[in-house]
């Protein structure tokens, strides 16, 4: 797979580089705001590292999930006033993906220049699953560029035009991110350093059932967390009361159970909660006695102590998923916890998802504990998961002519 730093190398001056980059950054629902440019932020050395070697970049991006037709709520227009910020140089906003406005700006761009088209979900041949539609899409796209640099890992596990097809049509190499994300995820399944533990938590345990069938038979230890505790603590026979519950997984959770033995750590308090509101009325209980009126919605003070002694001597590990409802003040204090135990690991410490690596920045925890922050969540379990994803693919089949 090339890089774009082979690219680089070979020299980029005055070229068009079409650049896929993760901006899926979370929106304020009243507001509009940023609440966490993580993203953007993590873009920055791939689009940097382009416009110092003189490149015209054209930046692609998506944006939540439009229905494939324009719509101002997920205009990328936020996003390029704070890429703009971020480099101190105006990012214009082409109208369009890839029409007569993207086409105008992009050939407007100078040396060095970068430009924004508008969020390619906007057009529905960008998710479609008929070749053809996503095949039209990308050879407008590919017409605006002269090389591809994919530097989107969030998005790398979609089969999406510009993502995938594109990178068909134009010689194409792997950002800086990219390279990072598969450097680490190499490491995470490849001979780790042991003990190796796996920290998963997040909403729903059918998310995260593949990527636990994958994992288990590579790691010392698997603590589970977060809303997918509770459909295995159901199947070892306990009353969740109002908790996130799977019914129709706790067979399959059963049995990963007796699979794992005591591999698989669980938690032994929560805090329980009589709704789902910062305002509720909480207390800790232990899971054996969860009462009917009340919902789990954190891990518990003896579960974060568990946790972290069960990673104080790991020399490896992987973290995927809050450990409770960290967006509301009362139920933070799990994640936070276990979040600290993870960047205290000696060793290889990855934070892998993307409400985890907000959990990380909103809790205000030291990004720097922690060998690596993955943006990519589903890209990054697809991977750990031994699936194929289609954006790697692409990139390492036909090197760049
Ligand atoms: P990631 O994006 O890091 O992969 P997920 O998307 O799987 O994580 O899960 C994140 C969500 O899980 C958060 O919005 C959080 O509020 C929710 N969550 C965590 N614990 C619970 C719980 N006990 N009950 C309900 N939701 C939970
Ligand atoms: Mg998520």
């Amino acid at each position: 797979m090339r890089s774009v730093d082979d690219l680089i190398a070979e020299g980029v001056s005055g070229r068009r580089v079409l650049l896929r980059a993760d901006l899926n950054v979370p929106l304020d629902k009243s507001t509009g705001a940023i609440t966490d440019d993580g993203r953007i932020r993590a873009s920055l050395p791939t689009l940097q590292a382009l416009r110092d070697a003189g490149a015209r970049v054209i930046v692609a991006a998506h944006l939540g999930r439009p229905k494939g037709t324009p719509d101002p709520q997920f205009s990328l227009a936020p996003v390029a006033a704070r890429l703009g910020e971020l480099l101190g140089t105006a990012v214009p906003l082409a109208a369009d993906v890839a029409g007569d406005d993207a086409r105008a700006k992009a050939a407007a761009l100078g040396e060095g220049d970068v430009l924004l088209l508008e969020n390619v979900r906007f057009e529905a041949a960008e998710t479609s699953k008929d070749d053809a539609e996503r095949g039209e899409l990308a050879d407008r796209l590919a017409a605006l560029a002269d090389l591809y640099v994919d530097d989107a890992f969030g998005a790398v596990h979609r089969k999406h035009a510009s993502v995938f097809d594109v990178a068909e049509r134009l010689p194409h190499a792997a950002g800086r991110l990219v390279a990072r994300e598969l450097e680490v995820l190499t490491r995470l399944t490849q001979d780790p350093d042991r003990p190796y533990v796996v920290v998963l938590g997040g909403s729903k345990v059918s998310d995260k059932l593949a990527v636990i069938e994958a994992l288990l038979p590579k790691v010392d230890r698997l603590l589970v967390g977060g809303g997918m505790c509770f459909t295995f603590l159901a199947a070892q026979g306990h009353g969740v009361g109002g908790s996130l519950l799977e019914a129709d997984q706790v067979d399959t959770c059963r049995r990963l159970l007796a699979e794992a033995g005591d591999r698989i750590v669980l938690p032994v308090d929560v805090i329980a909660a009589t709704a789902f509101s910062a305002d509720a009325e909480t207390s800790v209980v232990p899971v054996e006695e969860i009462p009917d009126g009340r919902m789990g919605l954190d891990v518990g003070p003896r579960t974060v102590e568990l946790f972290g002694a069960t990673l104080g001597d790991a020399r490896t590990v992987f973290w995927n998923g809050p450990m409770g409802v960290f967006e509301l003040a009362p139920f933070q204090a799990g994640t936070r916890g276990v979040a600290q135990a993870v960047g205290a690991v000696d060793g290889l410490s990855v934070v892998g998802g993307g409400d985890s690596a907000a959990a990380v920045r909103v809790l205000g925890l030291d990004e720097d504990a922690y060998g690596h922050i993955s943006t990519g969540g589903g890209a990054s379990l697809e991977y750990l998961e031994g699936r194929q994803l289609p954006g790697l693919a692409v990139l390492a089949g036909r090197a760049g002519e």
